[in-house]
């Protein structure tokens, strides 16, 4: 009675957290991140626990052989989900359809020439040899592309153990027991049916957790990227640099603005399209020239940022001439262009600050330097001279008031 009632709130559980994951899938358009797959392991463990409960106890039936393969597709579709949820696009249907039908045919075979226990026997091994590839790939994808999920992986990854150990050990009773250790009301049964119940309550609720966690990220880098060249736009720099300045061993800070030298005249040339393709050059030649760790964005139209870490005044202008001089040595190639494409930059250097309150005068400062290297004729590089910039700034904003 008691494992009735254990096995009847699992298909409960299974069954409701199936609805819910493909609710959560269709909510989620393209990126399901594997929902929809979990909602199918679901809903086949689900199906096989119900078909447990009206069965009883092991038989030799088509229930029994359905029940058998739904038990072990549903770890087939969660891995499945899993690799979609790391970003591999595997197909369900077919792998799921071939799986069922070779494990039928399989169980067919074992009953008839080795019995009912080596159909059972086999049932627990393919279960603990699948959820352990289970918590393999959990592992793998905490090693490769999951690494900000390190906490929530380890914690599956334990959990997903624990159904390994009882199956190996309902594996073992089978071999040593016979099929009496399948009976439902067994006090290893009823430990089985408590773990898989206390799963079905955890494991779903923390899925949920992961995927918010991903789509809350994305939102965060959606507000913080320049959508053309994937740089950081001005919150996100304003953001990264706040984060910075909070960490105890930040050291001042140079901040630079380049800006392309007469990006109108390649739009008006060759289009907007190919002005766009140039933009997306001058971010990859600025993001591979800069030093690890610096932070790069675009602020405008054809102006980059470059915030330049733990670096004196002299690095600073020697990181703003390689720059320069990257920019300036690019063929660019444009799809439907016979000939590549050149460009320059100019780029004005701040003096150095140390809190995130002064980025907007260190931009000002560049944007003073900027103003001046234009004036002499571009494709050059300028620091900020303290009384060149206050001038700047204050005829600035008389212009503005
Ligand atoms: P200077 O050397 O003085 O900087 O001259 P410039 O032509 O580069 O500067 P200007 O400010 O006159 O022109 C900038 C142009 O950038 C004007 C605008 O149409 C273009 N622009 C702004 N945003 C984008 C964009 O996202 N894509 C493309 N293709 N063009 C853009
Ligand atoms: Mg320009
Ligand atoms: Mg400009």
């Amino acid at each position: 009675m008691v494992a009735k009632i254990l096995v009847g709130m699992l298909c409960a559980h299974l069954l409701c957290f199936s609805v819910m994951f493909l609710l959560i899938s269709k909510r989620l358009h393209s990126r399901k991140m594997g929902m929809d797959f979990f909602a199918v392991g679901n809903f086949l463990l689900g199906s096989a626990y119900v078909l447990q409960l009206v069965e009883g106890g092991p038989a030799w039936s088509a229930m029994s052989v359905l029940n058998h393969t739904l038990t072990l597709a549903s770890p087939v579709a969660y891995w499945l989900g899993a690799m979609r949820f790391f970003g591999h696009p595997v197909p369900l249907l077919r792998p799921l359809l071939v799986f069922a039908a070779a494990y039928s045919a399989v169980q067919v075979l074992v009953q008839w020439s080795l019995g009912p226990v080596a159909r059972y026997a086999m049932l627990s091994g393919m279960a603990a040899a699948l959820f352990f590839v289970m918590a393999l790939t959990v592992v793998y994808g905490v090693r490769t592309f999951a690494r900000d999920l390190y906490g929530e992986m380890v914690f599956f990854a334990v959990l997903i153990c624990g159904i390994c150990v009882l199956n190996a050990i309902k594996f073992y009773k089978l071999v040593t027991g016979g099929l009496d250790a399948m009976q439902m009301d067994q006090q290893f049964q009823l430990v089985f049916y408590i773990y898989m119940s206390f799963l079905a309550t955890v494991l779903p609720p923390s899925i949920v957790w992961l995927v918010l966690r991903r789509l809350t990220d994305d939102l965060r880098n959606i507000a913080a990227r320049d959508p053309l060249t994937q740089l950081l736009n001005r919150r996100g720099l304003t953001e990264a640099v706040q984060r910075y300045f909070l960490s105890r061993k930040a050291e001042p800070v140079h901040l630079l603005i380049a800006d392309v030298d007469h990006f109108k005249r390649i739009n008006d040339s060759y289009g907007h399209l190919a002005g766009d393709a140039v933009l997306c050059k001058v971010a990859e030649v600025l993001q591979s020239t800069v030093r690890r760790g610096d932070l790069v964005g675009r602020i405008g139209g054809e102006e980059f940022v470059v915030i330049s870490l733990e670096t004196d005044a002299a690095g600073v202008a020697q990181l703003a001439e390689r720059v320069r001089a990257a920019v300036e040595a690019q063929s660019i190639r444009i799809k439907g262009l016979d000939k590549a494409l050149q460009c320059t930059v100019t780029i004005g250097i701040s003096s150095r600050f140390e809190d995130a309150g002064a980025v907007d005068s260190a931009m000002r400062q560049a944007d003073a330097a900027l103003y001046k290297g234009k004036a002499a004729g571009r494709n050059r590089v300028e620091v900020v001279q303290p009384a060149y910039s206050n001038q700047f700034i204050a005829s600035r904003s008389e212009a503005s008031a």
